[in-house]
């Protein structure tokens, strides 16, 4: 029996799955180079167009199947490649390649776009180097039908697989079919790529990053794809699959159990109401949030617009997945946070030395007022449907908020001017996630409608962790008794300046810090859809007195362990059975 190897990488999608391994190569294609004789050198150029617009037809279907299936936003990047097939500088040079060579288009062709993508991959800009995935992916699909060659695509994976790849362009990551596909290995890639959005968005564990994974493991091989810890498992043996089948069975049986809390209201044993909202990252995942009981869009990550298109997205194309967002969400809440990207996300040549420290979120936008005020039209276009609320990012002054309410005007007048409907009355709001926007709270209250916690980047921030720095991570705690005061001066500073106070970082699905919160007077709890119905769960089972005095007790110890001790004392008091509850 072949002996059990454990492959890590970076888990990027939850869950469990075990099945048969199906390696999905992009094989390289042949291309032989013919003569083509003078007279039909016509013929050749017009093979060459009817290949192009039939793999335009090809792509216009794709899209078409993704735009009813998941959701327009996700078809965007297709656009993009029509627009490669379009390319007029690359179709003349073949034509006239052709004709000055005598050679059969296929060879040319591959030729113009080697050529293309080598100039591309020798770029400064990150951005356009990793555009060569993309070219190579319509690429191939023209070479494939002037071959009049199969396509081979993800779509072909068999029932009950596990797909292994080197890396999946975008347009095979959106093709993967859920019903077939049970988990996702893939050697290249980090959390924001297209596979690890899209494995999310279709809830299809997965795990990236996995290095000389296609070296490791081959077709049909039996293998566990644990999402939840990073990690590929070949081979298993009995023990480990026994393992296994038993935290599936208890998965299982545990989201049985919290799935009729998605439906009940999110309200404390003695009647105080909350709004528990979704975080999501895309457009699609209003499905998650509706399918979890989430009450609104506590936060939308604008960021995956312009990670997963080329170049920025423009006013038009934001405005569409705004405005079916707030229309699908009609009438709950929907907060857009406005560009939160920088420093170490964004694709640009401009490399800083303290990233997270850096040019990163509204700094960006406030030194560039034309790209921002291209998203503050497009937010307050789709503001007409009367639900959408903005946030900006990474506030740390008192001026940063008057000079973006400033631009906010000008871009509420011109639209005005132009005649445009918009909500006049939009709820605009900061994130409070930097120390200094903390401490200085209640200055800052007298200029928004409400403030949302990022208890992430306010850990990072205040205890000087960089949050993704796993040397670090031991100190990475929101428990902290800095971080918690911090964010109770926040809710108190908030509710005296009379504004709603949120927390939309991971802390707020944490169930430990449930009646923590609460008990700092919290409005909102946002959070990614599947943690829903456990909170729901814990909150309707505390009072507010209780929680206040949790609250109260908690901020007098030292350190986090204590802070965590006391708090899982209190909280096995309410759930002495349920596991994982912590
Ligand atoms: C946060 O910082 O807590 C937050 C919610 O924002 P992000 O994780 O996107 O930085
Ligand atoms: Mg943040």
């Amino acid at each position: 029996m072949a002996k059990e190897r454990i492959l890590k990488g970076i888990a990027v999608s939850k869950g469990i799955s075990r099945g048969t391994v199906f390696v999905y190569e992009t094989k390289e294609i042949q291309v032989f180079q013919t003569s083509i004789p003078g007279i039909y050198l016509e013929r050749e150029i017009e093979r060459f167009l009817g290949a192009l617009e039939k793999t335009k037809q090809e792509l216009n279907s794709i899209k078409e199947r993704i735009n009813a299936e998941i959701g327009s936003d996700f078809a965007q990047f297709l656009d993009a490649q029509v627009l490669m097939l379009r390319d007029r500088e690359i179709i003349a040079t073949v034509k006239k390649r052709i004709k000055e060579e005598e050679k059969n288009a296929e060879y040319i062709y591959h030729d113009v776009l080697d050529e293309y993508a080598k100039k591309l991959c020798a770029s400064k800009d990150q951005y356009l180097r990793e555009r060569v995935a993309d070219i190579w992916d319509v690429g191939n699909r023209v070479l494939r039908n002037l071959l009049g060659l199969t396509h081979s695509s993800v779509v072909d994976v068999p029932k009950d697989s596990v797909l292994v790849a080197h890396d999946i362009s975008p347009s095979e990551a959106a093709l993967i079919n859920p019903d077939n596909v049970l988990g996702i290995a893939i050697e290249g890639g980090g959390s924001t790529s297209h596979t690890a959005i899209t494995a999310r968005a279709l809830e299809i564990p997965a795990v990236v990053g996995i290095e000389n994974l296609m070296a490791k493991i081959g077709n049909g091989e039996k293998v566990i794809l644990d999402g939840n810890r990073g990690i590929l498992i070949k081979s298993p043996t009995p023990g480990r699959i026994q393992f296994y089948k038993g935290e599936t069975k208890r998965e299982i049986e545990y989201q049985k159990m919290l799935s009729p809390y998605c439906e009940l209201p999110a309200k404390t044993r003695d009647g105080r109401q909350l709004d528990i909202s979704a975080n999501i990252e895309f457009f699609v995942e209003y499905v998650h949030a509706k399918k979890y009981g989430a009450m609104g869009i506590g936060l939308f990550r604008t960021e995956f617009l312009y990670l997963t298109r080329r170049g920025n997205p423009s006013e038009e194309e934001q405005f569409r997945v705004y405005n079916e967002l707030a229309k699908k969400m009609k009438p709950d809440p929907v907060i857009i946070r406005t560009y939160d990207l920088g420093g170490d996300k964004i694709f640009s040549d401009y490399h800083e030395a303290n990233p997270f420290l850096g040019w990163r979120a509204v700094r960006v936008c406030l030194q560039d007022l034309n790209f921002f005020k291209i998203q503050l039209r497009a937010i307050l276009r789709a503001s007409v449907n009367r639900n959408i609320r903005i946030m900006y990012p990474m506030i740390s002054t008192y001026e940063e908020i008057k000079k973006a309410n400033a631009v906010f005007a000008q871009v509420k007048q011109d639209l005005t001017k132009e005649k445009v409907d918009f909500d006049d009355h939009i709820q605009v709001g900061i994130m409070v996630e930097t120390p200094s926007a903390a401490l200085i709270s209640s200055h800052l209250a007298s200029q928004v409608d409400f403030f949302s916690i990022g208890s992430n980047d306010l850990t990072q921030y205040v205890l000087a962790v960089d949050r993704g720095n796993e040397r670090v991570s031991h100190l990475f705690d929101h428990f902290h008794p800095a971080v918690l005061r911090l964010i109770k001066q926040v809710i108190d500073a908030g509710h005296k300046a009379h504004i709603w106070v949120g927390i939309c970082g991971e802390l707020a699905a944490v169930p430990l810090a449930i009646p923590l919160l609460i008990g700092f007077g919290v409005d909102e709890l946002s959070m990614s859809p599947v943690a829903i119905p456990k909170a729901k769960m814990v909150l309707r089972a505390l009072t507010v007195p209780e929680c206040e005095e949790i609250a109260k007790e908690a901020l007098k110890f030292r350190g986090a362990p204590e802070v965590r001790k006391y708090l899982s004392r209190m909280i096995s008091k309410k759930f002495p059975s349920i596991e994982g509850i912590k």
